[in-house]
């Protein structure tokens, strides 16, 4: 199997040694910026499987680096953090990032979520199923890893590229936010309920669902296309 790339872009270089250290000993390749920039450019050169961002770089924040990245490229990314708070939680993971770890960390417990991220995303990236799914204007091409709005590419992160399959996939079922968290988080994840409020307003805006993704009050969220 053909080892993943990892991005790493941090600018304290003892943490980013560590990284590179720790994920090449897991068969990773491993890059490391020490500036936004320079991860940018790295990483449109070289696009990475994964990202893990710090938030406090010297030139652009970590969670300006995560917007740009997710503009342009379906990578998952990790933000990394000295920060904890609940606040900052959603404001990173608003930017577009698929998880969030705080420092100091548990090397083995990045590694053990870089690998439940690259697994879940390969797993919705290699689907070789070669039907469509339309639903009323968008179109699901699940080898693609895309989503059309009347044959617009839709530019999602992976996660709202997720949680919109979910819907896609089963309209008029009803999901609570727990049940989508664990779904498309996984159990492990660290933050709370409103995390899939957000993804969802997101993916209401970008997919022109506001009418169709519909909020059933207390429970959660269904798509009624
Ligand atoms: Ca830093």
């Amino acid at each position: 199997m053909e080892s993943k790339k990892i991005l790493v872009i941090e600018d304290e270089k003892p943490i980013a040694d560590i990284l590179k250290y720790g994920f090449e000993k897991e068969g990773f390749l491993v890059q490391c910026a020490y500036t936004g920039a320079e991860g940018f450019s790295m990483a449109r050169g070289n696009p990475p499987d994964l990202v893990l961002l710090d938030w406090m770089l010297p030139d652009i924040s970590g969670v300006d680096v995560c917007r740009m990245l997710t503009e342009q490229y379906r990578i998952p990314i990790i933000m990394l953090t000295a920060r904890g708070t609940v606040e900052d939680k959603l404001y990173g993971l608003e930017s577009g990032a698929d998880d969030y770890i705080t420092k100091p960390f548990d090397l083995r417990e990045v590694v053990a979520r870089v690998r439940t991220i690259l697994r879940r995303f390969d797993k919705a990236r290699g689907n070789t199923a070669d039907d469509r799914l339309v639903c009323g204007h968008l179109t699901l091409i699940e080898r693609e890893h895309s989503v059309y709005r009347d044959g617009a590419l839709l530019n999602l992160t992976p996660k709202e590229y997720e949680l919109l399959v979910c819907f896609l996939k089963h309209p008029r079922q009803v999901f609570t936010r727990t049940a989508l968290l664990d779904q498309i988080w996984g159990y492990d994840f660290v933050g709370d309920t409103r995390t899939v409020d957000i993804h969802v307003q997101r993916i209401r805006k970008k997919a022109g669902l506001e009418d169709t993704l519909v909020t059933v009050f207390g429970v959660g969220y269904k798509y009624v296309p």
